[in-house]
């Protein structure tokens, strides 16, 4: 389902540039999970950014659901986001303008994906049914990373790409989310690459890769 074949990319800086991935690979077939570890600034974000099309590769190819992304313009890139993958910022990154219950089914709609029977399943996964009508600035972190999660899992993409997605919770809160995105991922049949910091929930996945020196290992 993903596959980043010699990933290279480095920052501009005033000081020159900093070169962040040097011939990161790594492949993840659908159905699976795997955790991506690595220190503070190794570049994880990055990695995630490039594998979801939000940003492209100094040199090397990415590859999602058979799709090389260098075969893309900026628009294809926006279509396939759309129809085919999930993210889950790990600033949550909801839309302060919209209701939860519109939230959950924006992406999906734009994508013509909107199954209601899944909206309701996801909705009460996740604890979401009391929270519909209120709007992302009157929840607290673990509720707006609840319905981040069940936004990136609506339209029911191919890939999920999860950003540090239950950084910003406290354990037991980060645990039990983890385990209800698992849960729903494998009900999708979705492969799910998740940043996380924490070795407890990187060995709850199937695989894991450690990203050190810009390479994956
Ligand atoms: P991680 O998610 O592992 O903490 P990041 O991918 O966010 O790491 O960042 C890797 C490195 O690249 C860091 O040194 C960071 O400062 C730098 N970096 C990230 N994004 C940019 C950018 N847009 N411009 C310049 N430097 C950046
Ligand atoms: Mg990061």
């Amino acid at each position: 389902m993903l596959e980043i074949a010699e990933a290279w990319k480095s920052y501009p800086t005033a000081e020159g540039a900093v070169a962040v991935l040097n011939g990161a690979s790594l492949g993840l077939a659908a159905g699976e999970s795997l955790a991506l570890t690595g220190e503070s600034g190794s570049g994880k974000s990055t990695l995630l950014h490039l594998a979801g099309g939000l940003d492209r590769p100094d040199r090397g190819e990415i590859t999602v659901g058979g799709t090389a992304l260098s075969t893309l313009g900026d628009a294809g890139l926006a279509a396939l986001r759309r129809d085919r993958i999930g993210i889950v910022f790990q600033q949550f990154n909801l839309i302060p303008s919209l209701s939860v219950a519109a939230n959950l089914s924006f992406q999906a709609r734009l994508a013509g994906r909107h199954d209601p029977e899944w909206w309701r399943h996801l909705a009460s996964g996740l604890g979401l049914e009391g929270l519909l009508h209120r709007y992302p600035d009157e929840l607290s972190g673990g509720q707006q990373q609840r319905v981040a999660i069940g936004r990136a899992l609506a339209g029911r993409p191919g890939l999920i790409l999860a950003d540090e997605p239950t950084g910003n919770l406290d354990e037991a809160t980060g645990a039990a989310v983890l385990a209800l995105m698992l849960a729903l991922v494998a009900e999708t049949g979705a492969a799910l690459l998740m940043v996380t910091h924490s070795e407890r929930l990187a060995a709850r996945l199937d695989r894991r890769l450690h990203l050190r020196a810009g390479r994956l290992a």
